[in-house]
């Protein structure tokens, strides 16, 4: 099952992408509680009754509604860094031994369709196309063996960067936390309509409709059943946490010339199966000045 964040006008809702078709329950809706992490922390069979349901309620015009992140408030958002090796290779590091973790908050997250922002701060803003992989059951010290039966689904993730102050410090939590830039969406699509283990699948991220990054999810270094485990060796992973697998190599900042993105630019990711997440690059100046614009007339 496909599932989607939106809103249409004021109104919030859970949506269901069946065929091209979208249906919509919207929050305000009598009798309905329907968000995505409540749904998750409810366990798979309500998630699944609740999918149903919305699959029969009435459609909307896809290009009426605004995409929210998929999920827009989850407990814990845990990345990866250098989880491919020839990225790895290209910005410099040595492949490490044990995956490489960092933190992402809520506030960096943004909805397909929704402006990343070029900061006001820095012009090293680069993409990186991702999966990200969804907790279902929740656990700690989960054995690989049976960590995918802990994955609720998977969605498409932008860890978008600005790669100045990443590199400030040897922790890059700055450089990946600044508002707008963690593209996260539009669907998220439940384990069962996907290959095991995301094993197989190709990966592309798109610049200007130009292909800068292609690579198979093969080509992981520690896979998706690795990294539940490795995680909850430390941590307790809840129903909703996210954990962002990384990216491969083509990014930006590793290119002679570098490639930052600038306002006007598209940046699309797409996974066969998963869909497409495509944002426009919008300079936070031009956001400013637009809000002011607005508050004037
Ligand atoms: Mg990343």
């Amino acid at each position: 099952m496909r599932f989607a964040t939106i809103a249409n006008g004021p109104r919030r809702g859970l949506a269901v992408m069946h065929g091209s078709d979208l249906h919509v329950i919207y929050e305000d809706e009598t009798g309905w509680r329907g968000d995505l992490l409540h749904l998750l922390q409810q366990g798979a069979d309500v998630l699944l009754s609740a999918g149903r349901r919305v699959a029969d309620a009435p459609a909307v015009a896809e290009g009426a509604v605004r995409y929210l992140p998929v999920l827009p408030n989850p407990g814990k958002i845990i990345c990866v860094g250098l989880n491919y090796a020839d990225h790895s290779r290209e910005s410099g590091f040595k492949q490490p031994d044990h995956p490489t973790l960092f933190a992402r908050f809520n506030s960096s997250l943004i909805g397909h369709r929704t402006p990343i922002v070029r900061p006001l701060a820095s012009d090293t803003l680069d993409y990186e196309g991702e999966i990200a992989a969804i907790i279902g059951t929740g656990g700690r010290h989960i054995p690989r063996s049976s960590a995918l039966a802990h994955v609720a689904g998977y969605a498409l993730f932008n860890d978008a960067s600005v790669r100045e102050y990443q590199h400030r410090t040897p922790q890059w939590t700055l450089g990946k936390n600044f508002d707008g830039t963690g593209a996260f969406g539009p669907l998220f699509v439940t384990a069962d309509e996907l290959p095991g283990g995301l094993r197989g699948l190709r990966l592309e991220t798109r610049l200007n409709g130009n292909v800068v990054q292609s690579a198979s999810t093969d080509d992981l270094v520690f896979d998706v059943a690795t990294l539940v485990s490795v995680i909850s060796e430390a941590i307790t992973l809840s129903p909703g946490d996210v954990i962002v697998t990384g990216t491969p190599s083509g990014v930006g900042h590793a290119r002679e010339p570098r490639l930052y993105m600038h306002q006007g630019d598209i940046c699309e990711v797409s996974v066969e199966g998963l869909g497409l997440l495509s944002n426009p690059i919008v300079d936070e100046q031009a956001i400013a000045e637009t809000l002011l614009a607005e508050a004037i007339a």
